[in-house]
């Protein structure tokens, strides 16, 4: 049972605040899937979109062959009770296939993936047989077919075996290598610029003074892209300074098909990037009724797709995940599939406001019952990044809900192996 606790907000939205749904619609059906398209080596398609569907041209298996170690010989001779003595008259190896007809009361030698040797239909695995010298004996109990893989039994001549917009993960390199595919034609991968805006920030490799941060962002997005599988374009940090950011926009739009930022999207005195889109693009400015990310700003600069997501660490990962995430991918020609949700019973009380959509950072594992079960990582705040790091998933918890009891089921979504 679900049991969520109304309380009283004074985080309440004065206006109404877009939902998270309808961000992710707007959002997906704003942009195109990129045309372009490129063959590339089988190896070299390895997480890449498929461009074009796979029709097979062969049977696969191509050949009848045996499932197992054994002695191939015809379903007539199987005795139908007591046993019945073959004569071995040669064998079928891998690779090597038995060339003569095996005869009635004859049987052969077989490996597994051996193909089936012409006059036999049925394999006894080399366990259940005697052997003495020539004479096999085998007995009653095995039925006609047995351990026999047929032709085309994986995948048959003529068949479409991938389609479009199908992710190319090891599975299909395999499948691919099994029809004998050498090349395929893949989505040209889309080209991402992204920086980091604020004075505060700096990079990795310098010493922080007062007043300053290292900026963790552009790692957590630059992870992101790299794991969708993009071009990247890393434009590193940009001050809060007009024309350097004017100039940072141009330069990423001239360059890339899509722009991610963090930072400079709440109205800050200091932050100029609401004032640059305004005058360089068609950029929306919207307050998400999601926590954390409530800020996020998304349009066009010129041809390209921007994304300017919130300066806090955390919700810089939230609202890359909800929303530019199926955003690229719809860029990048790639199915998106729903994300997975799992509702599993959360150890934990959960504070809550009502008013907004909540993806609380949880850890999901198994009980010892055997029970999968979630529990908050603790400090929900948007700038602990590291229960980012701790945490396995989002708790989902409904834009109403309040503070929830433990016990309560809730919807979970995992973001490790979500990409
Ligand atoms: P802003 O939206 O620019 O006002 O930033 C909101 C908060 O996120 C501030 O505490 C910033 O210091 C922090 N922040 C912004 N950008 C980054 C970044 N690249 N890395 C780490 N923290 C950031
Ligand atoms: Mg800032």
């Amino acid at each position: 049972m679900n049991k969520s606790i109304p309380v009283t907000s004074c985080d309440k939205p004065q206006t109404p605040w877009l939902n998270v749904n309808e961000a992710i619609n707007r959002m997906t059906s704003a942009v195109k899937k990129t045309q372009e398209t490129e063959v590339v080596a089988l190896r070299d398609a390895l997480n890449r979109v498929l461009a074009k569907e796979i029709i097979s041209t062969i049977n696969v298996p191509p050949y009848a062959n045996s499932a197992m170690d054994g002695y191939a010989f015809n379903s007539a001779d199987l005795p139908s009770s007591g046993e019945n003595t073959l004569t071995l008259v040669g064998k079928s190896f891998a690779g090597i296939p038995f060339e003569g007809k095996v005869k009635s009361g004859e049987c052969v030698r077989i490996m597994t993936g051996a193909q089936i040797a012409n006059g036999t239909d049925t394999v006894i695995m080399q366990e259940q047989v005697q052997v003495n010298g020539n004479a096999v004996t085998i007995k009653s109990g095995h039925c006609k077919n047995e351990n026999v893989r047929h032709i085309g039994e994986d995948i048959k001549d003529g068949d479409t075996v991938l389609k479009p917009g199908q992710q190319l993960t090891p599975a299909e390199l395999g499948v691919l290598a099994s029809l004998g595919i050498a090349e395929v034609t893949v989505q040209k991968q889309i080209r991402v610029a992204f920086f980091s805006t604020g004075d505060e920030l700096r990079n990795v490799d310098e010493t922080l003074e007062e007043g300053q941060i290292y900026d963790s962002n552009r790692y957590t997005i630059f992870g992101m892209l790299k794991n969708l599988g993009v071009e990247l374009i890393d434009m590193g940090i940009i001050p809060d300074d007009r024309q350097a950011v004017e100039d940072a926009f141009k330069q990423a739009a001239k360059n890339a098909d899509a722009i991610v930022t963090s930072g400079g999207v709440s109205v800050g005195e200091a932050d100029y990037v609401k004032e640059t889109l305004d005058k360089l693009g068609k950029v929306d400015f919207w307050k998400i009724a999601m926590k954390p990310g409530k800020p996020l700003a998304f349009g066009f600069v010129d041809d390209a797709v921007f994304f300017g997501l919130p300066g806090n660490p955390v919700s810089v990962m939230a609202t890359f995940y909800q929303f530019a995430l199926p955003t690229l991918k719809t860029m990048m020609g790639l199915n998106i599939t729903k994300a997975t949700v799992v509702k599993v019973a959360c150890k934990t009380d959960l504070r809550k406001t009502p008013g907004r959509t909540d993806f609380q950072r949880g850890i999901l594992q198994t009980n010892e019952q055997g029970e999968l079960v979630v529990e908050s990582i603790g400090m929900q705040a948007s700038h602990v990044l590291s229960g980012m790091s701790k945490a396995n998933c989002f708790i989902i918890l409904p834009q109403d809900w309040g503070n929830v009891e433990a016990g309560t089921l809730v919807d979970v979504q995992p973001f490790r192996g979500l990409m």
